[in-house]
């Protein structure tokens, strides 16, 4: 091996990466073609970058396909968290429509029942004005009649009839209903033929008329005191009044029926937009972490 050997040698690894100056490529090649022994040294060098260069084509196919399935992943992530965001605005948005729809019913909800509670104000009124005529007296006078038919007339297109009972006359019915010493109560009617005074669209009823109460049974009400029992009953033109106020009273809805579909859509909305700023801020970090 001479010297030029040597040379050529320290200089293949630039010639291989193309390095070399235009004289000593020259040089390196124009001894290549008489050495046999550098001819070979420069084959094998060759080779091993070869080699080199396709370990690091593995390494990259390598290192690529987990980072190749982090990227698929992120991508379904980013998708999913579109749908999350749209789903979370339409909650929202038929939040609001059902919260309105919801305000309305309340509100015409509360107008009937302002309404309908006049029927409530009315019996108390009534009953109020009549035991207010007859007062201590043991008898009904000829003058509490006329009060009492002044009474009448005032209701006179809710009321059939208006009915004045002598506690003492129907002491044991008083004892099985003992809840109209209350307050104005709705029960089935004391016979008629057992009052003081009956009051009709015609007048002052006589006791030997034959009287037939209401059969409708939310018709009549009855109050007492510790001397007189009054019983009034409904005319049929105001007994729809009197069953819908019933119906709000025992069977409306309650303020939760009314708002159940805006409150659980809010509640979805909530949870919703949980998990979308969640899922956000996940991407943002693995969009850091990808670059
Ligand atoms: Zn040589």
């Amino acid at each position: 091996m001479g010297n030029k050997c040597n040379i050529v040698r320290d200089l293949l690894p630039s010639y291989i990466d193309h390095l070399c100056s235009q004289d000593s490529i020259h040089f390196i090649e124009e001894h290549i073609n008489t050495c046999k022994k550098c001819r070979e040294v420069l084959e094998n060098m060759k080779n091993d970058v070869d080699i080199s260069v396709e370990i690091d084509e593995v390494y990259k196919v390598e290192v690529k396909r987990p980072f190749q399935k982090v990227s698929r992943f992120f991508n379904e992530q980013k998708k999913l968290t579109k749908y999350l965001f749209l789903s979370t605005l339409f909650s929202l948005l038929f939040g609001f429509i059902f919260l309105t729809h919801s305000i309305i019913k309340f509100s015409e909800y509360n107008e009937e029942v302002s309404e309908f509670e006049v029927v409530d104000k009315e019996k108390d009124a009534i009953m109020y004005d009549v035991f207010h005529i007859l007062g201590s007296s043991t008898e009904v006078t000829e003058k509490e009649e006329k009060q009492l038919l002044t009474i009448f007339k005032k209701y006179n297109e809710k009321l059939n009839l208006l009915a004045v009972f002598s506690a003492a006359d129907i002491e044991d019915w008083l004892k099985e209903n003992a809840s109209v010493k209350q307050k104005p109560t709705t029960i089935y009617p004391i016979e008629y033929k057992k009052a003081d005074t009956v009051i009709g669209n015609e007048g002052i009823l006589r006791k030997n008329e034959p009287i037939t109460p209401s059969g409708y049974d939310l018709g009549t009400v009855v109050m007492a005191n510790k001397l007189w029992v009054i019983q009034y009953e409904y005319k049929n033109s105001y007994e729809h009044t009197v069953e819908k106020h019933h119906q709000l009273t025992y069977y409306g809805p309650n303020t939760w029926s009314i708002f159940q579909a805006p409150i659980l859509l809010f509640t979805l909305f909530s949870v919703l937009l949980i998990f979308w700023l969640v899922l956000r801020r996940q991407n943002k970090r693995l969009k850091d972490v990808m670059g």
